[in-house]
């Protein structure tokens, strides 16, 4: 993909979510050094993305927070 070079397929995942058999292909480039370049670039996306993901989640369990504490503000 970053080189031109095709790329091999050097693992397969298959998992069903919901009914649906998702396939997820995991490719790599031949190139070891071009590869290296891609891992250290999947590795920096995976922490943003995980980042991301906690903002989220912390922002979810803030609005529940505010939510319960509502109810029980109505309910005194
Ligand atoms: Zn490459």
């Amino acid at each position: 993909m970053r080189c031109g070079k095709v790329r091999v397929v050097v693992k397969t995942y298959k998992e069903y979510i919901g009914s649906s058999l998702i396939v997820t292909k995991l490719t790599a480039c031949p190139d070891p050094d071009c590869q290296t370049i891609v891992d250290r670039q999947l590795v920096k996306d995976q922490k943003l993305r995980d980042e991301r993901e906690l903002a989220n989640v912390r922002r979810q369990t803030e609005a529940k927070e505010r939510r319960t504490h509502n109810i029980s503000q109505k309910a005194a």
